[in-house]
């Protein structure tokens, strides 16, 4: 079976590596000259079971209000001029409720536990190094509303059987020695054990080459531009070369891309480019950075140690398209820095990046067939991509090539 993949961020390449294994040949398609160069090119590098929980839940409509009229809160909103932003924006409202929250939540939960199993397993088997760490993540607070809110997350995380512990503010250095070197005052700290970090883009571009030894075909500065389809059947793509390519089934991997290419066959997924940023910066003291990943509740920043870099990211700008870097949004950045890991890196040389999100408006991702024969997706991962990477590759390629999965699918079909 001749499987096409569109998109040679860390999902289309994941889902390659899968298809692969399963005995299928595979072709993945990328505009760009290198793979990982989109939203998988500079995350934030966290690999987080218990940090996979939708955006949309109870409270944060109240929230995000407040943020909005923030200098440095995370969140900002844009009109794009577009009816889909605003549907998008209700969509996400709706599911802040307690229930849908719990449902969604429950929807991550076993997919992102299960992806980090399979990425041992694939690291096992390869040997793949990519910077990785399994030291968890612990998020600081330094308001006294947020360790209440600490509080209602911890039970839920026992419910959910997540290994957490609560922390206070005399014990937040035993867990990262950097932080009490930090400028402001720590209130209490919530401790995820099993939370591991690495860089996503040298994963992505080592799983490539990987899959390429395995004999995919990598087929880069290549752009689809058309999709073949004879009675409700896909039959194969064009691309930009003027070239036709036949398939037996194309995956639509193609990230925040994925919504506008499918429009022409009658589908509008519901997949809008959430605006990120981050900042990579080379260490300066190793004593004086996190072990792992440091999450900062107030800014909702991530701070997280790679082997020779510090990489700092978050924000979220509903605002369409947009990709210019914000130098009032890095500011936010260097600022939660300074404040917690003063002495840490090289400031003066940190590159910035901003990345699209593809989110879907509940958090949850869609993996699998669709009602158009040999149509598959994998895409809408949000802010969660790189957690749930491996696992929605497996479960990809188990659905397509007919086995039994490990896990339910049915909350990720579209
Ligand atoms: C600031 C920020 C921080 C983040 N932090 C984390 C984190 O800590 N942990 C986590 O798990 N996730 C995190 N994420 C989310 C994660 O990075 C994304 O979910 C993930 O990278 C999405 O991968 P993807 O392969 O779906 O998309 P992409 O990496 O964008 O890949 C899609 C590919 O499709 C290609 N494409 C598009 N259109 C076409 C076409 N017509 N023809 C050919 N190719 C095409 C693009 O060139 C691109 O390479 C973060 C995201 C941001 C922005």
């Amino acid at each position: 079976m001749h499987v096409i993949i569109i998109g040679a961020g860390v999902i289309g390449i994941s889902s390659a590596w899968y298809l692969r294994a399963a005995g299928c040949r595979v072709t993945v398609i990328d505009s760009h000259p290198e793979v990982a160069m989109e939203t998988s090119f500079a995350n934030a590098g966290q690999l987080s079971a218990g940090y996979a929980a939708p955006w949309a839940a109870p409270g944060v409509p109240l929230k995000a209000a407040r943020w909005l009229l923030q200098e440095h809160g995370p969140l900002r909103i844009r009109p794009d001029g577009s009816r889909f932003q605003l549907a998008w924006l209700a969509r996400l409202t709706a599911n802040c409720t307690e229930e849908a929250y719990l449902r969604n939540r429950r929807a991550l939960l076993p997919l992102a536990e299960y992806s980090l199993a399979e990425l041992e397993a694939l690291q096992q088997q390869t040997g793949i190094a990519y910077e990785g760490r399994r030291l968890g993540t612990l998020q600081v607070f330094r308001k006294p509303r947020q360790l209440d809110a600490a509080e209602r997350d911890a039970r839920l995380l026992g419910e959910l059987g997540i290994a957490h512990h609560l922390v206070d503010a005399g014990n937040i250095a035993t867990i990262e020695p950097a932080l009490a070197r930090a400028r402001v005052p720590l209130l209490g700290a919530l401790h995820l054990p099993g939370d591991g970090t690495g860089d996503c883009r040298l994963f992505t571009q080592r799983l490539a080459a990987l899959a390429v030894q395995q004999g995919i075909t990598l087929r880069l500065a290549t752009t689809l531009t058309g999709i073949h389809e004879q009675s409700s059947h896909i039959e194969g793509v064009q691309l930009d070369t003027h070239e036709r390519l036949d398939c037996d089934a194309l995956v639509m991997a193609a990230g925040c891309a994925s919504r506008p290419l499918l429009q022409s066959l009658g589908f509008d997924l519901p997949v809008y480019p959430v605006k990120g940023y981050s900042l990579t910066m080379p260490l300066r003291d190793t004593v004086a950075v996190p072990r792992s990943t440091v999450m900062d509740e107030t800014y909702k920043i991530a701070l997280t140690r790679l082997d020779t870099r510090l990489r700092v990211g978050g924000m979220a700008e509903v605002a369409g398209w947009d990709r210019q870097l914000d130098s009032q949004r890095l500011a936010t950045l260097h600022k939660v820095v300074d404040e917690l890991f003063p002495d840490a890196a090289e400031r003066g040389q940190a590159s910035a990046w901003t990345g699209l999100r593809p989110m879907t408006p509940n958090g949850v991702p869609l993996i699998g067939p669709t009602q158009l024969d040999g149509l598959w997706l994998n895409t809408g991962h949000g802010t969660l991509g790189w957690t749930l990477a491996c696992g929605s590759g497996k479960l990809l390629a188990d659905l397509l090539s007919g086995k039994p999965p490990a896990l339910s699918a049915a909350p990720y079909r579209l």
